[in-house]
């Protein structure tokens, strides 16, 4: 059975694309490991497939679950979350064409952007998305297809309005793409918003185990999700049966995940303020955070991203990343365990002397759904007393 519109979100997080398999009912529908499909005739397609680059009825289940839980009408799954960007860049623009993007948004979207798409002609600006006045006149012009953001951004945690910037966008002639990775689909619907793009790393939170690389791209338009569609089966950046079938898998439990990493992070963050070892807690879901009202009107909770910075400078933070022994040290995000990372180092190397640089004081926390009191004791002991 195909889950009802009005159902709630955690059913169709379980239920959506998932229906059991006819031939035997199986509760899990079958990983379909195949490159082809036999044709009853030349031409005679089962359900339309026809080889597994075009449509896999794995892919299918994931981008159906996917479509469903951003409450869009389609889902195309790719290999990683840039795979899925790349391919929605290249749909969508053209030499001279003019991209806008916030001025902290993941920095190998940046580099993506920057340095392959650059090389095409793709002309890229950066702004601060906070500060509408400059995003009003960055996307004047005309030549602005599309404004590009990323709420809550990596790593300072910084809360853009969807709603405003998409009218922004709109008014300009641009599409309005949003990057929904670090909040999910559970605790924030972009395009109810007033986007028209989702983009995702399912690597992250949808996945949610750190076993899978995937990515996806969500909309509602017919005329986008065509060219979008005819990209990924053109370019081939698809991704495989294992992976869509891991994703679903991880995607089932997302509800109760996200709840649990927004309580630990929201007990993580009013534990840390006013730590002495610390010049700042960036969590929006400290009444204290620039975003905090914003955040409580546009996301159900506040995600598990917390980032902090060290009053030693370099040095301490870097102490800080090293000694956790919960907290691992490692790039990525959204798995059930916690990490811990040094953007400026890590995940932000490639930004480095850019607009969009991060300091050298700043660490990151991936807060996991661990037991609280471990990881509070975890940071504690890490953590310089002064
Ligand atoms: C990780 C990440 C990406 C890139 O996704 P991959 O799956 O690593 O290719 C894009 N945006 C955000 C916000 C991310 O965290």
């Amino acid at each position: 059975m195909p889950p009802k519109k009005t159902e709630q979100f955690e059913t169709r997080a379980i239920h959506a694309g998932q229906a059991f398999d006819p031939t035997t009912g199986s509760i899990i529908p079958p990983v379909y490991f195949t490159s082809t499909f036999v044709q009853d005739g030349i031409g005679g397609f089962r359900n339309g497939y026809e080889y597994t680059r075009g449509g896999n009825p794995t892919r299918t289940s994931l981008e159906t679950l996917i479509a469903s839980l951003e409450g869009a009408k389609h889902g195309l799954s790719f290999a990683s979350g840039l795979a899925a960007e790349d391919a929605l860049l290249r749909a969508l623009l053209e030499p001279g064409d003019r991209i806008v993007l916030g001025n902290d948004v993941y920095g190998g979207t940046h580099r993506l952007i920057e340095r392959i798409h650059g090389k095409w002609g793709v002309e890229n600006v950066v702004v601060e998305m906070s500060d509408l006045a400059a995003v009003s006149k960055a996307v004047a012009g005309g030549k602005t297809k599309l404004l590009w953001l990323e709420t809550p951004s990596n790593p300072l945690m910084k809360i853009s309005d969807v709603a405003e910037l998409a009218e922004i966008g709109h008014a300009a002639g641009a599409l309005v793409v949003v990057d929904n990775t670090f909040a999910s689909p559970y605790l924030q619907q972009p395009l109810a918003l007033g986007a028209d793009i989702v983009v995702h790393s399912t690597t992250k939170y949808l996945g949610g185990h750190s076993d899978v690389l995937g990515g996806a791209v969500v909309l509602d338009d017919d005329a986008l999700e065509e060219k979008v569609r005819f990209l990924q089966f053109a370019s081939g950046g698809v991704s495989g049966p294992m992976d869509a079938w891991l994703t679903v898998r991880g995607i089932k439990t997302l509800a109760v995940r996200m709840d649990r990493h927004s309580t630990n992070a929201q007990a993580i963050a009013e534990h840390l303020v006013g730590h002495p070892a610390l010049d700042a807690v960036y969590y929006p879901g400290l009444p204290t955070h620039p975003g905090h009202e914003l955040a409580k009107r546009q996301m159900k909770s506040f995600g598990g991203m917390i980032s902090v910075a060290l009053k030693g400078g370099p040095k301490a933070a870097r102490k800080f990343a090293e000694s956790t022994e919960v907290f691992q040290l490692a790039e990525s995000l959204g798995g059930v365990e916690s990490l811990i990372g040094y953007p400026s180092e890590m995940t932000h190397a490639s930004v480095k002397g850019t607009a969009l640089e991060v300091p050298e004081n700043v660490i990151r926390l991936s807060v996991g759904i661990e037991n609280v009191d471990d990881l509070l004791a975890d940071i504690d002991r890490a953590l310089p007393r002064k």
